[in-house]
């Protein structure tokens, strides 16, 4: 990576020259024809390399410590790619228990078909991952800060597993974003991110990114132009935009989680705080070992005198909202929405209960976010 700094990478990294007008931000080609004659690559938008793809890829990577990368039309698009194309029928992967649900989905629904055996580890622990590896195991897939309970997995130590086994490593950094964590810099091999959270970061781009060196980027691109999940140039010129601000927007969100979690802890109707910034975090050394800041996510548990669903109705600045990592702050309870689809059981050995709350710090300021919670806890006993 060049030795400019992280801020700077966002603003300047990898933005095309506008030779023609020579207006200050990249040019947008939304071309999907390009002469063959004089250049080296036939260039295609589902060949992942139009000049507003090149760019962002350059970007993205410098922040993650890639090589290089490729850009997706979202997050799924990028999982199910990246698994596909490192996964042969026969072949085994593990894959963290506590994982996202459209990637657990796709796991469980997807790889029969194409006979690709797996394995939900019980826990984060380390010893988790290496019991279940297999002879016919290829690679390990995490996720951490996990979603919605924000455990820590230990990245050195996957990589050194999967290292010493001769299989590849793969995260999903979406809650961290690469403000907050790089864990190339871990001994990770492939880093994915739902760009559709922090790297939009304004709740109204739906893409993806993987990240790596370059010849496993190749590899996955073989199968990436075949499965067609490119992203439009439009999008594209839309994210270079949304993450200059990234360093900023992330920043000022992890500054209100913090503030939010200790706030939340010393509230007499808040049961119990998960936040990998507090001291009292079982994860708390390891998360402050390998991660920049803790960042923007945090869960909570009400007390069971409040009602949830007035709880969530009540907020008058807090969105009650599916998605998470926007400028504005969001939450949802995982019991009525991301975690709905579990039983109750499966839900348990998460250690998701019915008051479990998911918040996505924004933003705004921290007073009134705090002001917002104290008059809806209120209004819901
Ligand atoms: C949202 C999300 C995804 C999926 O991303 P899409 O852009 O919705 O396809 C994957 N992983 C995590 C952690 C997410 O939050």
């Amino acid at each position: 990576m060049s030795k400019k700094k992280f801020k700077t990478l966002c603003v300047h990294e990898g933005e095309i020259k506008d030779i023609q007008f020579k207006g200050s931000t990249s040019p947008l080609f939304m071309s999907t024809s390009y002469a063959f004659d004089d250049v080296d690559i036939k260039q295609y938008p589902r060949y992942f390399n139009t000049p507003n793809q090149r760019a962002l890829v350059k970007k993205i990577s410098s922040l993650e410590y890639a090589e290089t990368g490729l850009i997706f039309s979202s997050g799924m698009a990028a999982i199910s790619t990246s698994l596909l194309s490192n996964l042969n029928s026969g072949d085994h992967l593990i894959v963290q228990g506590d994982l996202y649900g459209g990637t657990r989905n796709f796991i469980k629904n997807e790889f029969p078909k194409y006979n690709i055996e797996y394995s939900f580890t019980k826990d984060v622990k380390n010893e988790s991952f290496q019991k279940e590896i297999k002879k016919n195991t290829k690679g390990i897939f995490i996720e951490t800060p996990s979603n919605p309970l924000l455990k820590i997995v230990d990245l050195k130590k996957i990589g050194l597993i999967a290292k010493s086994n001769n299989l590849w490593s793969m995260i999903d950094n979406t809650f961290a974003s690469p403000v907050n964590q790089n864990p190339i810099l871990f001994g990770i091999d492939i880093v994915i991110h739902s760009a559709t959270k922090y790297l939009g970061g304004h709740s109204d781009i739906c893409a993806g990114v993987v990240l790596s060196k370059k010849n496993k980027i190749d590899k996955i691109f073989q199968s990436a132009k075949n499965l067609g999940g490119n992203l439009s140039d439009y999008t594209v010129w839309l994210l270079e935009r949304s993450i200059k601000t990234l360093y900023l927007r992330v920043r000022a969100q992890n500054n209100n989680a913090i503030k939010l979690a200790k706030f939340l802890k010393s509230h007499s109707c808040i049961d119990k705080v998960y936040y990998p910034g507090l001291k009292d975090h079982p994860d708390y050394e390891l998360a402050k070992g390998q991660m920049k800041g803790f960042g923007g996510m945090l869960t909570f548990d009400l007390n069971k005198k409040i009602k949830v669903k007035k709880f969530l109705n009540s907020l008058m600045i807090i969105k009650p909202s599916m998605s998470l990592a926007g400028v504005e702050s969001t939450v949802l309870s995982p019991k009525l929405t991301s975690h709905a689809l579990l039983t109750d059981i499966e839900r348990k050995e998460q250690g998701i209960n019915d008051q479990t709350i998911r918040l996505s710090s924004g933003i705004e300021s921290f007073g009134d976010l705090k002001n917002d919670l104290s008059q809806a806890i209120k209004k819901s006993l």
